[in-house]
């Protein structure tokens, strides 16, 4: 790997439009870039010859196999391999892929969650090519991005919604471009998602149970060093973590991922990575690979990637920034204030929609990140608050008051930045500082959403806003196609972003205590947690929306709800589970030992005549006392889990393991906590905090 060179091997997997200009017809290349745009649909002459291109090609690339990718509502992606041979004359075989097999894939799609959209007797699922999104190689096939939905046509996957969104995206804003940006014939959302990650050594979570089977720590108690110092945000990266950043970046290139930016996070053994942005159909596909390679690239060095939203308790967690923005294909960035922001009514009417939306429908922002991992995070001290506002920066939020009162000029705009050192260069200063706090930030010409979880699909939340924005234009263009003066309606449109969705404007610190008192007055929406959030992803405005912009049917959204709360639940359980096991055969067992030890040394200097310290008493005292909690906490968590219980609801089951088995939870690992901190290290059963993220 090392020798090449990068620009001649960057996306050299993938059958990108270089090669598809190489390898197809001239007519047929250009029949697919308009496929591609979403302007055509595709024929069958194009579909034929490209599948023809792709078999020589990924067989060139040493392909046996090729698969039909797809992502279902497991969050995560689903694949499975048929090779291209074909029986022929001799016993021999021949490399066969037709244009049915490249547009078409049935996969018995049985065990996937569907959220009673479909039984299993009727377990047939559809993928079916998606040409917007390159298909790559890797591991010996040929990597098909694809949708996936049931045999009567419902959406099983979160692929199909998100490019209806883009579509209902591109149609709604050009409805409005009409009026400001004629020459602009397609707009789409572009996305660079930050990833944010946990790497620990392999051999010590091989020694958590908590770890293997729920992605991130359930005890654990705060080592000696946390991560006050902030010594390790953006500090130098130990050679280690170094080799495997490399060899990721150096196979995400190779898949055409465009890897740009890595450095260490907050936390002690935290790591981020960012790609440059793209198309958001294609950046979810990339990301969902970037999860992939980082996770298979740890194994290769010995290490292993948590994903996990809050791998360790009192430290930062982990999110996935989803910078959004959208640009039209005369190359324009919608949201882009330039010099003169007051006068540029593009970009005020679109910041306009975008506040309109998030005010009127934060609620579906908030749920879109609704899981129970990312619960742990939410809220905390670190994270995105749970509560949905909007940061502009004070010029942007100047610019709409001085608009909305009538003002011409820009009192407002930005400067120069005076670093006072003579020797630096002057910096233009962004229209926005960045406020870490808020969850849905303006960031100089995009929108940076934090609440998404480090593990969780883009797709959700990029569905979200593409539709809420989307719908925002429909009553702006609707309302400019109805009006007198358009130019005046546009003034009212702009002038509305302050008075009416003022509320959602927030510019102060979100972690303070003021500000969820503020938060209440504003009458913004504040759920405690994800089942909270989720049951309002079934208000009737926000299904209305979901069907008014064409992305699901009411029967869709329902069912996409209930897989969403069972998924609260199951994790739920699975933790519970986990909690109980390693309490009875790990932590009381270890207590016991260590109490027994302790109690040995006091007998031994009895029988030397030497009496036993009060302290030394106490201390095996404590241990005892909490031991006995010990076991009470593990009962009454074990009493809870509900086994085979039936519930009438997925809402029902998934309230009674947030109201009455989390607390349980709670409760256990509190008292583990104090255990660890009394037992010696020597004899605690599995790897601490302090190992796990200062030793890599
Ligand atoms: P940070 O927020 O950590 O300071 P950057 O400003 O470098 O990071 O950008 C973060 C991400 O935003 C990158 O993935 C970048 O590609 C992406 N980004 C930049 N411009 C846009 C845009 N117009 N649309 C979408 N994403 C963008
Ligand atoms: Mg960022």
């Amino acid at each position: 790997m090392g020798k090449e060179k990068l620009t001649d091997y960057f996306g050299c997997d993938v059958f990108n439009e270089a090669v598809m200009k190489e390898r197809l017809p001239q007519a047929i290349f250009e029949g697919l870039l308009q496929t591609r745009r979403q302007d055509l649909p595709l024929t069958e002459e194009i579909a034929t010859a490209v599948a023809n291109a792709m078999k020589e090609w990924a067989i060139e690339k040493g392909a046996t196999h090729f698969t039909h990718w797809f992502q279902p509502m497991t969050g995560i992606t689903a694949e499975k391999h048929d090779s291209f041979i074909t029986p022929a004359e001799g016993g021999k075989v021949m490399m066969e892929f037709s244009a049915k097999e490249l547009i078409k894939g049935e996969p018995d799609a049985s065990s996937f969650p569907s959220g009673g959209l479909r039984a299993t007797f009727e377990a047939r699922g559809y993928t079916t090519w998606d040409p917007t999104s390159d298909a790559f190689v890797k591991d010996g096939s040929l990597y098909i991005p694809t949708a996936f939905c049931s045999y009567s046509g419902e959406v099983l996957d979160k692929k199909t919604p998100l490019l209806r969104s883009m579509e209902a995206l591109n149609r709604e804003a050009l409805r409005v471009l009409k009026y400001l940006e004629p020459r602009a014939t397609h707009v789409y959302a572009t996305v660079g998602a930050e990833q944010e990650y946990f790497i620990v050594d392999k051999a010590l979570y091989l020694q958590r149970e908590d770890l293997i089977f729920t992605g991130h720590t359930l005890f654990g108690a705060h080592p000696p060093k946390g991560q006050e110092l902030s010594d390790h945000y953006f500090g130098n990266i130990k050679e280690r973590i170094n080799r495997f950043m490399q060899e990721v970046d150096e196979t995400l290139w190779r898949l055409g991922v465009c890897s740009k930016t890595k450095h260490n996070e907050v936390a002690p053994a935290q790591h981020e990575l960012a790609p440059i942005f793209s198309n958001c159909n294609v950046a979810a596909d990339q990301n969902q690979l970037t999860m992939e390679v980082l996770k298979k690239v740890a194994d290769h060095h010995g290490l292993v990637c948590l994903l996990h939203e809050k791998p360790f308790a009192g430290f930062n967690g982990s999110g996935k920034h989803n910078n959004w923005a959208l640009c039209t294909d005369t190359g324009l960035n919608l949201l882009n204030p330039g010099k003169d922001p007051i006068h540029n009514d593009i970009f005020l009417v679109f910041l306009s929609a975008v506040i309109k939306a998030v005010d009127e429908y934060g609620d579906m922002l908030r749920l879109s990140c609704a899981t129970a991992a990312n619960d742990y995070r939410l809220g905390g001290h670190e994270a995105p608050p749970s509560i949905i506002s909007m940061f502009l920066g004070e010029e942007i939020t100047a610019v709409l008051t001085d608009y909305a009162q009538g003002a011409q000029g820009c009192e407002h705009c930005a400067g120069s930045l005076q670093t006072g050192v003579h020797s630096l260069a002057v910096l233009s200063k962004d229209g926005a500082d960045r406020n870490r706090t808020s969850p849905f930030a303006f960031t100089g010409n995009k929108f940076e959403f934090r609440m998404v979880g480090a593990n969780q699909s883009i797709s959700g939340i990029n569905i979200t806003i593409n539709t809420m924005v989307a719908d925002a234009l429909c009553t702006f263009a609707d309302r400019l196609d109805a009006a007198q003066d358009p130019k005046e309606e546009i003034k009212q449109i702009i002038t509305e972003s302050v008075t009416k969705h003022g509320r959602i404007i927030f510019n102060g610190n979100n972690y303070s205590q003021e500000w969820v008192q503020e938060a209440q007055r504003r009458g913004l929406p504040h759920f405690k947690n994800a089942v909270e959030a989720l049951v309002h992803f079934r208000d009737k405005k926000n299904i209305d929306q979901m069907v008014r912009m064409g992305i699901f049917t009411e029967t869709e959204v329902l069912s996409r709800c209930d897989i969403m709360l069972d998924d609260y639940a199951n994790t739920i359980n699975i933790e519970a589970r986990t909690m109980v096991d390693m309490a009875q055969k790990q932590i009381f067992p270890a207590v016991m030992q260590y109490a027994g030890t302790l109690c040995q040394v006091i007998n031994q200097k009895a029988k030397a005549g030497i009496s036993a310290l009060k302290k030394e008493k106490e201390y095996v005292e404590t241990i005892n006392r909490l031991t006995e909690e010990l076991l009470f906490a593990t009962e009454s968590l074990q009493a809870a889990i509900p086994g085979n219980k039936n519930f009438a609801s997925c809402e029902e089951k998934a309230r009674y393991f947030a109201e009455s088995v989390k607390p349980k939870m709670e409760a256990l690992r509190t008292v583990v906590d104090r255990l660890e901190v009394q037992t010696a290290k020597k004899d605690w059963p599995m790897p601490t905090y302090a190992d796990l993220m200062f030793m890599v």
